[in-house]
């Protein structure tokens, strides 16, 4: 199964990508993870995404799409893969479509989690992630058990540097300029799934299961 989710930041792509990543046996692979990972060790590409990112802007495509490319070139995405913040330019998109093809393969669907802005400021200003492990929460609408601290591995939870409000901004109009074009652009192919994103986290999971399970 190859799955592109799509949707603004903060409609909850990472939250859903690790249950269908879990339910399917797939990688979930998160550009921005990869990009917060080089960041954190300090390499060459994470000083030069971390310019980008905490201005909210994109990182340039150069560099995102080989390392796309280089991810589902491993083994483990064999079988299939689940792309969490790609592509988000339409020449990602076509980047990805022209390297599938050569081997003779295209993705099944991607999925839309559609979210109103209104609602998407709150999500991203309240989430907190866990710098240990990864894991995502949300001050209001999925707290940890003990405030500050992860369920997962106990670590504090922090905020994420591009999530505060004046950064924030800048990244919900990157997207509607930037990477909303490819919802006609998968529209167009026919492999566009819209899930109403403005439901909880098990209603929207059932509502991609559902779909899913239909298509096989
Ligand atoms: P994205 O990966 O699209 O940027 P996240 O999955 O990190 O978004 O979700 C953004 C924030 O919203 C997180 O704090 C997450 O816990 C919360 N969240 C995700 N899905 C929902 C939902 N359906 N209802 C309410 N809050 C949600
Ligand atoms: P995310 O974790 O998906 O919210 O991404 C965080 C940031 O990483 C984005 O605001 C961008 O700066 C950068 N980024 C992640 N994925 C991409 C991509 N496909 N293209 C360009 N920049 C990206």
């Amino acid at each position: 199964m190859k799955i592109i989710l799509l949707g603004p930041p903060g409609a909850g792509k990472g939250t859903q990508a690790k249950l269908i990543s879990e339910k399917y046996t797939i990688p979930h692979i998160s550009t921005g993870d990869i990009f917060r990972k080089n960041i954190s060790e300090k390499t060459t590409l994470g000083v030069k995404a971390k310019e980008y990112m905490d201005k909210g802007l994109l990182v340039p495509d150069e560099l995102t799409i080989d390392l796309v490319k280089d991810r589902l070139s491993e083994s483990d995405c064999k079988n299939g893969f689940l792309l969490d913040g790609f592509p988000r330019t339409v020449k990602q998109a076509e980047a990805l479509e022209d390297f599938l093809r050569i081997n003779n393969q295209k993705i099944d669907t991607a999925l839309l989690i559609d979210v109103p802005g209104k609602l998407i400021f709150e999500r991203m200003t309240g989430r907190r992630v866990c710098p240990a492990c990864g894991a995502s929460y949300h001050v209001k609408f999925n707290p940890p058990k003990i405030e500050g601290k992860c369920d997962a591995c106990g670590s504090d939870i922090v905020q994420r540097k591009d999530d505060a409000e004046e950064t924030v901004r800048d990244r919900i109009t990157v997207y509607e300029k930037q990477t909303q074009p490819l919802v006609e652009y998968y529209n167009s192919k026919d492999q566009l799934f819209v899930v109403d994103g403005t439901q909880s986290i098990e209603e929207v999971f059932n509502t991609i299961s559902n779909y899913m399970g239909s298509k096989k």
